[in-house]
């Protein structure tokens, strides 16, 4: 065997005591342990420690105390380079053949070692120059074996790192990122058993990843999903494809959730899949938000029924389906007549109850194909879809008016409620969802003073439909054309005693002025707003028109003030308004371009249209009270009337709608209810307006009843501005 200077001869070929060959083999390559073994069975008592030496698959080196080379093993050059080969006959140093990085570390490394317990072993890690000027890592497991008389060395074993090295560095920074990552990251093996997860999968799942080591993901099925869901999932990773979608878990609390999840195969070099690493994202507020806003579209949340909007994409089908067939279908628009009364009488939750009834009725009644929706408050549709002919439709309908018209029980009330229904048939009437809309709402209106309580539409009814067409366009022409104009109705206060007409404007008794547009049409004369502000609303223009009435109603109270009176004007806001968010910055220009003090402008809304969004209302309300309006509820006894609304919304007038005025000195139960109501709206800091005020002794029962003001014909009808103050008083 070549042995590589004459300087080893003397170390290696001495024999060896056991506690240099312990010391030695310890730091030799695994292969070499065998023959060691079995030469010290056979009992043999020296081992050459040269041959050894020479055949570690190791490098070693050993060093003179001072750190000089004193021999290296011939596979020193593959990882230290050719000079090394020399070292020992050149009297090199460790750090000129280690070629640290840092001198000093070489240093202080040959220092421990020397201090170290003989059999003691300690590993360095040395960042060094490779002679190609890269980094090399080097591991380093030094031995002191000064103490063994017969070595008298330090010994080194030398490893190249660096793959090592970065790999670490690399699986380090994966790691740390892995952790630190807010998606939830699951790792398993080829079989699908879980070998690993992160902080963000252990924090939303509540599983710690020692009890997951072992088993499968299937532990957090929520079984949400087809049998079918999983076992395509499968399929698509074992053709080694990416995996995404949603996918409902169970945490260990037993919670379901919602994630957005990619599942990636992760192969080896021979291209095996070896590992599956699955990512997610918790979607779980999203799905519920969009689960929330799904259910508010499909279905009306106090009947359950299907709201409108669904209804009408229902139709398409349903349409579709009556055409490719030759099937007659029929749309029906239900009125229910008198729910306003119950909720007055009885409190809103009773007259929910009815309508959730009423459905529930009208559903029992209809076939799984036939479609209900409600409408708006008290009105719904239903959608029939096979109907044979007129006769049939008929019995239907009478069938289910009957149904709907039996007494309800509710609580300890048993409650009978009218009903119209109007019917408009496919294909005979029209062909589109829109235009049987239009007809069976035709019809029903008919209804309402037919004694059977239904009625089809008739042909002769289509010339309202026309009118109302034609009066679309006229609206947009008259708007373009500032049209418009605004009346004045007086109120006055009640409590001063029996003022009325120019009594009370001599007495300065009027508190305050409700505009009401008007429309004086080129050829049909005035018309009402009853009949344009819906076309309005329809087109979409109703917003400007509010606006439009705004400014006007502003620009008149600033000329009553130079002409010495103070009171309010009031302007009414559609229910659209409610959604115009810039309307209190406009608000707030009016008031202050025409210089009006805070409360001067009083702004009307109704309570369904507040109650459409109740949130929202209760924003921009209090928005427009900051920009200087009051607000009043107006045509308060109509629908759905409960106090209990007040407290989401800053009132500060309440208006009594005429139906509640008329019946004065009628029927008594009215009376007293006027009377809570009265006290109630003080109680909150309301003040309340009658209206509809047409004859004396109301105003007289409504002063007795602590009633703030009242408006009406008795004290003054709507007039132009320059006529409001002028002829107030009724013939
Ligand atoms: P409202 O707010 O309830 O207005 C009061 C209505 O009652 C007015 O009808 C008024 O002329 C009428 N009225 C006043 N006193 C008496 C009375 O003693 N007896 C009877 N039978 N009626 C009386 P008008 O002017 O036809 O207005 C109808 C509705 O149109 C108003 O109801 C209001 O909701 C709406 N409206 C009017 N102008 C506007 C507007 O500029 N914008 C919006 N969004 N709606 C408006
Ligand atoms: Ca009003
Ligand atoms: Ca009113």
């Amino acid at each position: 065997m070549h042995v590589p200077g004459p300087s080893w001869d003397a170390v290696l070929r001495a024999p060896l005591n056991a506690q240099t060959l312990t010391a030695a083999s310890s730091l030799v390559a695994a292969a070499m342990r065998p023959r060691l073994r079995a030469s010290r069975k056979t009992g043999a008592p020296v081992v050459d420690l040269h041959s050894l030496f020479q055949a570690s698959q190791s490098v070693l080196c050993l060093l003179e105390a001072s750190g000089r080379v004193r021999a290296v093993t011939p596979n020193a050059a593959r990882v230290l380079g050719e000079a090394c080969d020399r070292a020992a006959e050149l009297g090199i140093s460790a750090r000129e053949l280690l070629q640290a990085d840092h001198a000093t570390e070489v240093q202080s490394l040959l220092d421990d070692l020397s201090r170290m317990d003989a059999a003691d072993s300690r590993n360095w890690t040395l960042s060094t120059r490779a002679p190609s000027g890269d980094t090399r890592w080097l591991e380093v497991t030094g031995r002191n074996l000064l103490y063994d008389a017969e070595v008298a060395a330090l010994l080194l074993e030398i490893r190249d790192v660096t793959r090592d090295h970065a790999l670490n560095e690399r699986h380090h920074l994966l790691g740390y990122a892995l952790e630190q990552s807010t998606d939830a990251v699951i790792v398993t093996n080829a079989q699908g058993f879980i070998e690993y997860v992160n902080t963000a999968f252990e924090n939303v799942s509540g599983y710690r990843l020692a009890e997951l080591r072992g088993r499968t993901p299937a532990i957090l099925k929520a079984d949400r999903h087809s049998p079918g869901f999983f076992e395509g999932m499968w399929a698509t990773l074992r053709r080694g494809e990416m995996f995404r979608g949603e996918i409902a878990n169970r945490k260990k609390s037993g919670e379901v959730y919602f994630e957005d999840i990619v599942i990636e195969p992760i192969r080896d070099a021979n291209n095996q899949i070896t590992h599956f690493v699955s990512t997610a994202r918790d979607i779980t507020a999203r799905k519920h938000a969009q689960n929330l806003a799904d259910t508010a579209a499909f279905y009306d949340s106090i009947t359950g029924a299907s709201t409108f909007t669904s209804l009408r994409e229902r139709s398409r089908q349903i349409l579709a389906l009556a055409r490719r067939h030759g099937l007659t279908a029929a749309l029906l628009q239900v009125d229910v007549k008198g729910l306003s009364g119950v909720a007055t009488s009885y409190g809103r939750e009773v007259a929910d109850e009815l309508l959730r009834k009423f459905a529930e009725r009208l559903k029992q009644g209809l076939r799984e194909s036939d479609v209900i929706a409600r409408l708006v408050n008290d009105e719904f549709l239903v959608l029939l879809s096979d109907v044979a002919e007129e006769a049939a439709t008929a019995r239907v309908v009478r069938r289910l008016r009957e149904s709907v018209s039996r007494p309800y029980q509710i609580r300890t009330h048993s409650i009978t409620v009218g009903c119209s229904f109007g019917v408009a048939l496919y294909p005979q009437d029209a062909t589109t969802f829109d235009e049987l809309l239009d007809y069976a709402e035709l019809a029903m209106k008919r209804a309402e003073t037919a004694a059977s309580g239904y009625q089809f539409y008739r042909k002769e009814t289509t010339e309202l439909t026309d009118e109302r067409l034609s009066l679309e366009d006229d609206l947009v022409w008259a708007w373009e054309r500032k049209q418009f104009l605004l009346h004045y109705q007086p109120v006055v206060a009640v409590t001063s005693g029996r003022v009325i007409g120019a009594e009370a404007l001599a007495r300065g008794h009027i508190m305050g002025m409700e505009a009401l547009t008007r429309w004086p049409h080129l050829h049909r004369g005035l018309i009402a707003p009853a009949q344009f502000i819906p076309v309005a609303e329809r087109t979409g223009r109703i917003v400007a028109l509010d606006r439009w009435a705004i400014a006007t109603a502003a620009r008149q109270a600033a000329v009553w003030s130079q002409e010495g009176w103070h009171g309010w004007v009031s302007v009414n806001l559609s229910a659209r308004s409610l959604h115009d968010a810039d309307l209190p910055a406009y608000l707030r220009r009016c008031v202050e371009a025409n210089e009006l003090a805070p409360g001067r402008i009083i702004l009307e809304i109704t309570e369904s249209s507040a109650m459409r969004d109740t949130e929202m209302t209760a924003r921009i309300l209090s928005e427009l009270r900051e920009a200087g309006a009051r607000i009043a509820l107006d045509d308060f006894g109509v629908g759905h009337s409960s106090l209990a609304y007040l407290k989401h919304f800053p009132v500060d007038i309440l208006k009594l709608d005429h139906n509640f005025t008329c019946d004065i000195g009628r029927a008594g139960k009215q009376e007293a209810l006027i009377e809570t109501v009265i006290t109630l709206a003080h109680k909150i800091g309301a003040q309340v307006v009658a209206e509809g005020v047409e004859a004396e002794r109301q105003l007289v029962w409504l002063k007795n009843a602590g009633c703030d003001f009242a408006q009406g014909y008795l004290v003054g009808r709507p007039q132009p501005a320059e006529l409001a103050f002028a002829i107030s008083a009724a013939p």
